[in-house]
């Protein structure tokens, strides 16, 4: 028996222990490795027509033995042989792949779309298995070869049994593993199933472009007898046949004009499990030196547990097509934690680990162009579709104010100029920019009020004042808002060029008022006027009502502008009373 080497010993127990979380993405190993050797294969066979290779058969077969404990993972692709099995199985961190891509690189210029890179996918499978065995024959070999290991000693490396592969065109490799027992850990017995190994080839594997194929066992009725009586109850046997688990198609990699909306519905519902179509689907393509398919979807409706702790957001990240982490949090910044989708990138790492996928530049440089898109997106459908979008905005609004909320100004601007509120004035839903392009002449603030709801936020005599005065105040009911207000404290215009037609404008920034924080001053002098006299002829008055409401109030006296409202009650300083009772009674 040949030995480890201690380093590989060592390297094999981290890499067993540490750099896989999750065991059961043995299975996703292998299967990759089995596509890349058909890759190989089909590769060599286009490169060399003398080779006949039929590149409709290539294909990848799982199968279990229950009583043996066994799963086998096989291939008709490439094979190894004798030195290769010693030279990449034997060796932890050599790919072959890797090499063959790189020379395959070098002479013919031609980038293969092969998976493996790191060499150590391979023996994941010891995480599950106590013993492997790989019965390999190399394309235009004169023998198979098996390979055995337990995974901590060392291997062997033997020609393969009667029966094993032996036929001239049996090339291509079984990777057989012996499952450990269940523990409280992990359940390896559900490996040892029709419906184990098909969850886990649709959720890691379905897209990997070859074919995986499983026997599995079905139910027919039986035909019905020719003398059977009126009594006849049908009768079901059951058969095995070869079903193609995975499906192949990789809806992400197409281009948008090639792809039937419908189509992209189906995936979406059927991938994120959700009863809807999408509010809109964006799909996009990156070429050079880091390549990437990327397709986002909108839901129409939020999930339910969008807005607790225990939800996560995130796109499902694939190399090559296969899959990576179902929910890639980097991928997508808070505020458009709504977004689900899928980024295949045959530039990140299979084997990376969720550590250092956050230190990953690439991995950064795809967050970026995601964000840009969605936002891009929003801004189309807020201009061009308001119906949608108001829809889009009653779900996820919140999100996005609690963004500017959290995001101190760096992304601020822009999220800021995807909220709505409905506005006293206009009676509808504006954006900040809509408010102020209708502003009054010479007003320079928003104005906003906050409360319970609309119907009594439009009672309220402050905002049917500024209403009155020609001054348009937004309708804040959400939790979230005056905070957000706080953080933002102004709106800000950027300047914009002037042409022919129009004059160019300043950059502007646009404060931010709570409509009943008193001391605004909306009234007309005449207004004014009649304050300060009501404020002179009923001064006693006043401060008895002062002493009635026994400090519960700081002061009482004429206001200016209140028009119809025989009183209002305002507060003093940055809190207003709405932000009060939530900071006292915490938001609903
Ligand atoms: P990687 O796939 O990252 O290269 P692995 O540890 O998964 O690393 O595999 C190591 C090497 O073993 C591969 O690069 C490949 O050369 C070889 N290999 C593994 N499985 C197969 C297979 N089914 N057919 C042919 N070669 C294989
Ligand atoms: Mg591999």
């Amino acid at each position: 028996m040949k030995q480890f080497k201690t380093e590989s010993k060592k390297l094999l127990d981290l890499m067993i222990n540490s750099i896989y979380t999750n065991k059961e993405i043995f299975l996703r190993e292998l299967i990759s490795n089995a596509s890349d050797s058909l890759d190989k294969l089909s590769f060599e066979g286009i490169n060399n027509p003398d080779l006949h290779v039929d590149q409709d058969s290539l294909e990848i077969r799982v199968s279990f033995d229950k009583d043996a404990r066994t799963v086998t993972v096989s291939d008709n692709g490439i094979g190894m042989d004798k030195d290769a099995l010693e030279k990449d199985l034997g060796t932890i961190a050599h790919s072959g792949s890797e090499e063959f891509k790189r020379e395959n690189k070098e002479h013919q210029g031609e980038d293969v779309d092969i998976i493996g890179q790191f060499g150590v996918g391979f023996y994941s499978s010891f995480m599950v298995a106590d013993h492997v065995r790989v019965v390999s024959r190399a394309l235009g070999a004169d023998a198979a070869y098996a390979w055995e290991s337990d995974g901590v000693t060392g291997y062997t490396i033997e020609p393969a049994a009667e029966g094993e592969r032996d036929g001239a065109d049996d090339h291509g490799t079984d990777v057989v593993l012996h499952l450990r027992p269940s523990t409280d850990d992990e359940n390896t017995d559900r490996f040892l199933s029709e419906w184990g190994l098909r969850d886990l080839i649709t959720r890691y594997s379905n897209y990997v472009r070859h074919p995986i194929r499983m026997m599995v066992e079905k139910s027919r009725e039986k035909p019905k007898p020719e003398d059977a009586g009126d009594d006849y109850k049908p009768e079901y046997e059951t058969y095995e046949e070869l079903e193609t688990i995975n499906s192949m198609t990789p809806i992400w990699k197409k281009r948008q004009a090639d792809v039937e909306q419908k189509d992209y519905d189906e995936f979406y519902k059927s991938t994120f499990h959700d009863w809807e179509d999408p509010l809109r689907t964006v799909s996009f393509h990156a070429e050079g030196a880091l390549s990437y398919d990327a397709l986002l979807f909108i839901p129409s409706q939020a999930p339910f547990d969008l807005y607790s702790k225990d939800y996560k957001k995130g796109l499902a990240l694939y190399s090559s097509n296969v899959l990576i982490q179902e929910k890639c949090e980097d991928l997508l910044p808070d505020y458009y934690n709504f977004v689900r989708g899928i980024v295949d990138s045959p530039d990140v790492h299979l084997n990376i680990s969720r550590e250092t996928l956050q230190q990953n530049a690439q991995l950064r440089a795809i967050a970026r162009r995601v964000e840009k898109k969605i936002t891009s997106e929003l801004q189309a459908m807020r201009d061009n579709d308001r119906e949608d979008y108001e829809k889009f905005f009653d779900n996820f609004g919140r999100g996005l104010k609690f963004g500017i909320y959290n995001s101190y100004g760096s992304k601020a601007d822009e999220l800021a100029d995807l909220l709505l509120y409905w506005s006293a004035k206009q009676g509808k839903m504006v954006t900040f920019a809509e408010y102020v392009e209708s502003m009054a002449e010479g007003q320079d603030k928003v104005y906003y009020a906050s409360g319970e709801s609309r119907e009594r936020l439009e009672q309220l005599p402050a905002v049917r004042s500024a209403v009155d005065h020609g001054y348009d105040v937004l309708l804040c009911t959400q939790d979230v808002d005056e905070f957000m207000f706080q953080v933002m404290r102004s709106y800000h215009v950027d300047a914009k060029a002037g042409d022919s037609e129009h004059k160019g404008t300043e950059a502007k920034d646009y404060d931010l008022v709570n409509v009943t924080t008193a001391g605004l001053d909306l009234a007309t002098d005449d207004e004014k006027k009649d304050a300060e006299k009501a404020q002179d002829e009923h001064k006693e008055l006043f401060s008895e009502l002062k002493d009635a409401m026994d400090g519960k109030v700081d002061d009482v006296k004429a206001a200016a502008g209140l028009g119809d409202a025989p009183a209002a009650i305002a507060s003093e300083g940055p809190v207003s009373l709405e932000m009060e009772r939530v900071i006292s009674h915490g938001p609903e």
